[in-house]
């Protein structure tokens, strides 16, 4: 007999079995925000997540007084959901999550151009005497309005830019701001799949001016008025959004360092496999899975579809990037006030460029030091990532000197290097194949959604934006 009860207890430490409504597949922004909606409506959730921490790409780090982030700095406040998040947020945590916004002084934006930063212009004015682009340039973008519309849906972001503004426009505006948003390439970039908005305007109002003056007189309803577009991070940094959704949502719902995660379908129901950090076999079994891990993840983890189906899904491209953090105790007298400056690629330096993050958020920085996190890498330039952190040193020490004009004897009090081999996905010409047999999976196997960042947008407010449709959208099956 008590043979047997060993045998049983035994059998139960090495297959664990848990019964929930829905399984979510990684920790990151988009699967704790997908869980957190749900286990707010009481639905119940388990989130499985490979590595030892929650938060995904986000992290807030400290050292000595700085707070820094070695993965996103900033979002923006680009849609409805991501108020309505932190508002919830707020609240659950006991105001431990706050929204912080950047100040207007922060909009400043600059690019490089020669041997200095100047203004990105703001207004018609600084658009005229700004010296980043072509005096014909300028001109021509006064028959903008007037100019006539694409008729390729695949045309690239640079080819739709440079048809309407101008070359110009596209090497000191529009390549730095890819550069900044993508680490990518204009020229590869599709403009209806990375950049839909601007491509609407020109396909639905003919033009990009004639399109925002269209849209700034659209009538708003409230909730359309939730979404100011404004930079903001949370109070003390960005970890501070999983951590407050993780505790909302109840530690125990969450496996950590789950290994050699599978889900498979089981009649109406669907099966997920992994062992714990004990070592334990555990079987999850629920009606939905949402998968929310990068594209090249998914042909481990949903081992039943055909290879050669999977291929036009994991093949999508992340762009690497070098994220490197320097805390300056001392400012020496620099005016470092503004979002940040951003490297055109004609300009061929080493950097893409550099957020200034103490001047969008308080406490990132003690009082007269300031906070930079440099760009590095991209799609452009993948071999950044395999310099040594000397070389990586030797460059942003150079950059502090020459870009930021700190003068020769300025140490910075830390610099710290981050290296994201598959940082941002890249929506290229074969975004629609991808999109179309994504799709065609969730119609195949209803139950299973395939979120992430393999579409639907590479931003925070993108992430946050699908987990409340995804919520939503299971929570309307129920
Ligand atoms: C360097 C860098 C800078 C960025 N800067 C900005 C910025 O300034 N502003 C902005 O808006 N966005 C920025 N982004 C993008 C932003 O970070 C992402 O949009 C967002 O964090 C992605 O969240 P996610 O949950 O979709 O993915 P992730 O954060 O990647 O989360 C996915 C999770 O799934 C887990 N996982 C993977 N495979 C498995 C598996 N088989 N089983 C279980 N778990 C698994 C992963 O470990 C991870 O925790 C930046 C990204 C990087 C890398």
């Amino acid at each position: 007999m008590r043979d047997c009860r060993t045998f049983a207890n035994a059998m139960e430490k090495t297959c664990r079995q848990i019964t929930t409504d829905v399984t979510v597949i990684g920790a990151g922004l988009t699967g704790l925000t997908t869980a957190y909606w749900l286990s707010r409506r009481g639905i119940a959730v388990h989130v499985v997540e490979k590595r030892d921490r929650i938060g995904g790409q986000i992290q807030t780090n400290h050292k000595n007084e700085f707070i820094f982030e070695t993965g996103p700095t900033t979002g923006s406040v680009s849609t409805a959901e991501v108020a309505e998040l932190m508002n919830d947020l707020a609240a659950t945590s006991n105001g431990k999550c706050l929204l912080e916004v950047a100040p207007d002084s922060a909009k400043r934006r600059l690019i490089w151009k020669g041997d200095r930063f100047h203004d990105l212009p703001s207004g018609p004015l600084g658009g005229l005497t700004t010296p980043l682009f072509r005096f014909s340039d300028k001109l021509r973008i006064l028959g903008e309005p007037w100019r006539s519309k694409g008729t390729d849906p695949d045309e690239s972001v640079g080819s739709l830019a440079c048809r309407r503004l101008g070359r110009s426009f596209v090497d000191y505006a529009v390549d730095p701001f890819v550069s900044g948003v993508y680490a990518g390439n204009p020229d590869t970039l599709v403009t209806r799949y990375a950049l839909p908005k601007l491509y609407n305007l020109e396909q639905q109002y003919g033009s990009f001016i004639r399109g925002a003056m269209a849209k700034m007189k659209e009538p708003k309803s409230d909730r359309d008025r939730l979404a100011t577009k404004k930079v903001f991070s949370a109070r003390g940094g960005l970890s501070h959004i999983p951590e407050a959704e993780a505790d909302a949502i109840g530690r125990d719902h969450i496996t950590l360092a789950a290994t050699g995660v599978q889900v498979r379908p089981a009649g109406d129901n669907w099966q997920t496999t992994f062992t714990d950090a004990e070592g334990t076999t555990c079987q999850l079994t629920s009606r939905h899975v949402v998968t929310t891990c990068g594209a090249y993840e998914l042909p481990a983890l949903l081992p039943f579809i055909e290879e050669e189906r999977m291929k036009a899904v994991s093949s999508l491209h992340y762009a690497p990037v070098m994220e490197v953090n320097v805390g300056m105790t001392d400012t020496y007298g620099g005016d470092y006030i503004a979002f940040g400056g951003l490297v055109p690629t004609v300009e061929h330096k080493p950097v893409l460029g550099i957020l200034f993050p103490s001047a969008c958020f308080t406490g990132r920085a003690p009082q007269g030091g300031a906070l930079f996190s440099f760009f590095l890498g991209g799609v452009r330039h993948p071999d950044m990532l395999d310099l040594s952190d000397d070389k990586v040193q030797h460059i942003v020490t150079e950059s502090l000197h020459t870009m930021l004009k700190f003068p020769r004897e300025a140490r910075p009090a830390f610099i710290d290097i981050s290296r994201h081999q598959k940082a941002i996905p890249q929506y290229t010409a074969d975004s629609g194949q991808r999109f179309e047999a994504v799709s065609a999976m969730e119609r195949d196997y209803p139950g299973l959604t395939i979120g992430g960042n393999l579409r639907d947008g590479i931003g925070m407010g993108h992430r946050i934006t699908q987990a409340a449709l995804i919520a939503k959208c299971i929570i309307n099956k129920k």
